[in-house]
């Protein structure tokens, strides 16, 4: 890096820091901001999300996923006054996070102190306003670490209203600081709403705080695009003390642009419901959290222990890989290993070398102890033992390249490591952020690897920029995308042909999605049978199809939510989601 990209760096992040989204939390209200900038961040970062939380809703489908959580560190600040009285107490920061740890441990997460509490004894920070902020963070905020602030009021400086707490989005600076008020902090629900906030999730209301504002439809048909972006979540007009009653129901008359009647959930934590009714997330807001947490969220680390590790290979063609796993953790007396993600500890030495012999997309979990406390670290579907399978004919790459273009190159070779193209290293400052295009011809029964590499090891995503690559396939279907890449990483594809027997994804299809009634399956090879699950992996539903009319399927009796389809033929399978509105 050197001096003219450092200050362009510097004044990039002073853009962000004047315009990132910030959210309010008041005791009634959020002046929840939803800015364009905020916004394009979480364009940019959408289809890896939505791959990683598809993995997620379907990971108690397979054996091959681990049931640890991962830790996530919490730098806690306790705000005194000067003479070192008030503030939140050791047992009340405990039951904070223990409140927290419940709901997310659904998200595969729970959070940990890193290095104690930190005391800051100062009047003035404990009437808090909003615009003491630049001063308590750089005092005091600890890099790459969600930051935590308890303190006695927080104050809007602009309305002078009284805030609950606030947090914001990732993307950006000084995204990773939560301000929470003491009375708030302890109410079982706000602590947890704002953490999903620093998770991109938004009010189920939407982005907009006026009453009856949202675009989403009851129907759920534009639930993607509008609203809170999750479509498990029902269309919410917002919620409030007058429209939810005593019991936390929803008693409201409201309509929609269809005239249909909003139903939305008082339980939900990121509605404006009483603080006593948010209970829970949806699946889909779970997995939205979880995938953040891989993605925007990756970089949080506690100096002072952290489990993390990394492997020397990643994918193979074939159904044999060894892998030589380095623990990069600290603070650790002792290692455990679940290299295949089958919740059974394989080896308990620092570093490891395993060979993969059977073919599948496994979880590798590291747990460490420093004697008195263990933490995790999760990497969902981190080994990919043999190639993905594609019957396309073209693999098209999509890069969008960060503010270090000359960091990045990329290479896409056949089965003897001939490289047929490449690409990189791109130039500064021309290739600032711009997205660059190449297509690979492939033929039939080959395997073919793809190789993107970032030389600062800070991927192309993240830091200096909202970077990432992905390969369609000729559908356009994503075959595979990230951004998140360190120094760098490789992909398999093993080129199918279409035989009778071919039963890939992108042979298969399932419309309309979202559906209250009738789904139909269209799959150029008929399957044998099909399993129908929940979220939670529970078959609800299985039957033998003889022919393409069993594939059209009722699904009336379903109550609303995500559920995955699970089509057999021979001894393979394909598993399609679907959502039931
Ligand atoms: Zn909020």
């Amino acid at each position: 890096m050197n001096f003219t990209k450092s200050l362009k760096s510097a004044v990039i992040l002073l853009l962000i820091f004047a315009y990132s989204g910030t959210v309010y939390s008041q005791n009634d209200d959020c002046g929840f901001v939803y800015t364009p900038e905020a916004k394009l961040y979480f364009d940019s970062i959408k289809d890896r999300v939505k791959v990683l939380e598809e993995q997620f809703l379907q990971q108690r489908l397979t054996s091959r996923n681990s049931t640890l959580l991962s830790s996530v560190a919490i730098k806690a600040h306790i705000i005194r006054q000067t003479d070192g009285t008030g503030g939140l107490t050791v047992i009340e920061l405990n039951d904070a996070i223990a409140d927290m740890n419940s709901i997310y441990a659904d998200a595969a997460l729970e959070f940990y102190l890193c290095e104690g509490i930190n005391y800051i004894d100062d009047d003035n920070l404990y009437d808090y306003e909003t615009y003491d902020e630049a001063d308590l963070f750089a005092d005091h905020s600890v890099n790459e670490v969600m930051n935590i602030f308890f303190t006695d009021a927080v104050v809007s400086s602009g309305s002078g209203s009284s805030l609950c707490g606030y947090a914001r989005f990732p993307g950006g600076t000084i995204t990773e600081n939560i301000l929470m008020a003491n009375s708030c902090a302890t109410n079982g629900s706000t602590l947890s709403h704002e953490v999903g906030h620093f998770f991109a999730l938004t009010h189920t209301h939407g982005d907009n705080n006026d009453f009856g504002s949202t675009e989403e439809l009851v129907d759920g048909s534009n639930c993607e695009s509008t609203g809170d972006f999750i479509c498990d979540t029902a269309a919410d007009p917002q919620l409030n003390y007058i429209n939810v009653d005593i019991n936390c129901l929803y008693t409201g008359n409201t309509q929609d642009a269809n005239n249909d009647f909003y139903q939305p959930d008082p339980l939900n934590l990121m509605s404006y419901a009483s603080k006593e009714c948010r209970t829970i997330f949806s699946p889909q807001q779970l997995a939205r959290i979880n995938a953040i947490n891989q993605t925007s969220r990756d970089n949080l680390i506690c100096t002072a222990f952290n489990a993390e590790f990394i492997a020397d290979e990643t994918d193979s063609c074939d159904a044999n890989l060894t892998v030589n796993f380095t623990d990069n953790s600290s603070g650790a007396t002792s290692w455990s290993w679940d290299i295949d993600g089958d919740d059974i500890i394989d080896y308990t030495t620092q570093n490891v070398t395993h060979t993969y012999s059977t073919y599948g997309d496994y979880d590798v979990a590291l747990t460490i102890s420093d004697g008195t406390n263990s933490i995790n670290k999760v990497k969902s579907q981190y080994i990919n033992v043999g190639a993905q399978e594609t019957t396309t004919t073209t693999i098209t790459l999509n890069l969008t390249l960060d503010n270090f273009p000359m960091e990045t190159t990329w290479q896409f070779l056949d089965e003897n490591n001939t490289v047929i193209d490449s690409g990189g290293p791109y130039q500064d400052p021309l290739d600032d952020y711009a997205t660059k295009t190449a297509t690979f011809t492939i033929s039939p029964d080959l395997c073919y690897k793809f190789e993107i590499f970032d030389t600062y090891g800070d991927g192309i995503c993240c830091a200096s920029g909202n970077g990432f690559y992905e390969l369609l396939a000729d559908d356009n279907s994503v075959l595979v995308t990230e951004g998140d890449i360190g120094f760098g990483v490789s992909n398999n594809f093993f080129s199918g042909t279409l035989s009778t027997n071919n039963f890939s994804k992108a042979s298969i299809g399932l419309f309309p999605n979202p559906s209250s009634t009738l789904i139909t399956i269209k799959s150029e090879t008929t399957p044998d049978s099909y399993s129908i699950y929940n979220t939670l992996g529970q078959v609800l539903r299985t039957s033998k199809v003889k022919s393409d009319a069993d594939l059209k399927l009722n699904i009336e009796a379903l109550n609303d939510g995500i559920y995955f389809i699970k089509l057999n033929k021979d001894n393979g399978n394909q598993v399609l989601s679907f959502i039931k509105n």
